[in-house]
């Protein structure tokens, strides 16, 4: 096992993809972990449980596009699109709308993130497969590769800028004509006559049970999983002493808030104020399909991912912009259903479907960009949240990152674009270039 200088009491606080991976990846260099996770880790409270399972390098291309304020009237009054935002909502979400619109307003915003986003996605499907075989459970992380269906060439070339962005980032794909999408994927409405092929893609063949295996490699080499709401930190001149939970104290040296959604509350007790909120997403599970994806599939016109996962198929997508505690509005989930039944014509009839449902929270910056790297209050205080909607793809490079910089070390990409520091007001006032 390789070592680092000197182990370290380490608590990591919740236990989704981004905790999990972290955790592993600051055990295996010799670190004594703690992880406090108040519920079942990999189970349905959280957003790596019931994501849409892809673990794509072409996930780079931000929400937020110049012109997309034009679209939002439609959001606000059309409910059955892919993107919707409550009424109720909007005074609480105006500041963090007002910079996710800033954070696309140019081509030039876009690239940059583009190229962030690049630098912890490209080899997320090398990273998982690694992260899989070394938890004993390989057959989870499956290279298939990832098909982006479209109706015709010219709906593809419509989405120009994010392809272009793709390439200019290196991504390789293989363009497929009508009759190569039908062998590849027989049950595929003829409707899409045209497919894009990343073959670097990979999926989760079941990603609440990944998280499980991962917490469980975690403690069968000495981690311990307290089940505990943690609450804040016990400082001493600027040193980390403890996490403070609902069931007392947990002693360490060092801390990462993993939190996803929740990590807001934990990230102001480490002296930092973020803008979080949650795009909060859907998926309803097809038991025992009839038809569907032999690989996963993005149909364009959906905006969701049709993913083949050891319950069935799982259709996942949706943005709802609301409270985060807002009763779920399940016809969400009809709407990806109504939307597979046409991808997908021999799936039905409707009534003969049994369909698990599902919400969930992404925890989405303005900007697309995870917070990653040290707290304000302490250099012993680590954020790991708000990675929106490639936190699945990008949890294992995350953990890297964390396990680098507790060791003092380089991480392995640019960490400054993940700085906590950008949502402090005067970086804010620079970047949006308001006075
Ligand atoms: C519909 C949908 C589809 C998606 N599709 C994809 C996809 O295909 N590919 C992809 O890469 N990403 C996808 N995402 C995004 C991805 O799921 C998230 O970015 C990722 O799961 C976030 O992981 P996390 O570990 O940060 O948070 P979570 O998975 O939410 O885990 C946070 C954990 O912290 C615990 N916790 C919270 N507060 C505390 C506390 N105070 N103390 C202790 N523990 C606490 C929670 O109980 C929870 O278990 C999708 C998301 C949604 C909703």
């Amino acid at each position: 096992m390789q070592q680092s200088q000197k182990p370290l009491r380490i608590a990591v606080i919740g236990a989704g993809i981004v905790g999990a991976a972290t955790a592993w990846e600051l055990i295996k260099v010799g670190h004594a972990v703690t992880l406090i996770e108040p519920d079942e880790p990999g189970g349905p409270q959280a957003a790596s449980y019931g994501n849409g399972a892809w673990i794509s390098p072409a996930s780079i291309i931000p929400m937020s596009m110049p012109g997309l304020w034009r679209k939002v009237p439609g959001y606000l009054l059309d409910p059955s699109g892919p993107l919707v935002l409550r009424w109720t909502a909007l005074p609480s979400l105006a500041p963090w709308l007002l910079r996710f619109l800033a954070a696309g307003w140019t081509g030039q915003k876009v690239e940059h993130t583009a190229g962030v986003l690049a630098s912890i996605l490209g080899d997320g499907p090398q990273r998982h497969a690694l992260l899989a075989e070394e938890i004993g459970r390989p057959d989870l992380i499956r290279r298939t590769g990832l098909l982006y269906a479209y109706r015709d060439r010219e709906a593809f070339e419509e989405e120009g800028l994010a392809w272009r962005l793709r390439k200019d980032n290196g991504l390789q794909w293989r363009e497929l004509e009508s009759e190569e999408l039908r062998r590849r994927e027989p049950d595929l409405s003829p409707g899409y006559r045209f497919g894009v092929l990343v073959e670097d893609g990979a999926y989760c063949a079941d990603p609440g049970a990944y998280v499980a295996a991962i917490v469980q490699a975690v403690c069968a080499r000495g981690g311990v999983l307290v089940r505990a709401h943690a609450d804040g930190f016990v400082l001493a001149n600027g040193r980390l002493k403890a996490v403070t939970t609902d069931r007392g104290q947990v002693d360490c040296d060092r801390a990462v808030i993993c939190g996803g959604i929740r990590s807001k509350a934990l990230a102001r007790a480490a002296g930092d104020r973020v803008m979080l909120v949650s795009e909060r997403g859907y998926h309803g599970v097809i038991a025992s399909p009839q038809a569907g994806p032999r690989f996963p599939i993005m149909p364009s016109d959906g905006r969701m991912a049709n993913t083949p996962t050891a319950a069935g198929l799982r259709l996942a997508g949706q943005v709802e912009l609301t409270h985060v505690d807002a009763e779920p509005d399940w016809s969400r989930v009809e709407i990806l259903v109504q939307h597979a039944l046409k991808t997908y014509p021999a799936l039905g009839p409707r009534e003969r479907l049994k369909v698990e449902r599902w919400m969930g929270h992404r925890p989405s910056t303005p900007d697309g960009r995870p917070v990653i790297g040290a707290s304000s209050a302490s250099p012993d205080i680590f954020h790991a949240f708000g990675h929106g909607h490639v936190g699945l793809a990008s949890g294992p490079i995350t953990g890297r990152i964390i396990a680098d910089l507790v060791a003092g070390k380089d991480a392995p990409v640019d960490i400054r674009p993940f700085a906590v520091s950008r949502f402090s007001r005067s970086r804010w006032r620079m970047a949006s270039g308001a006075t």
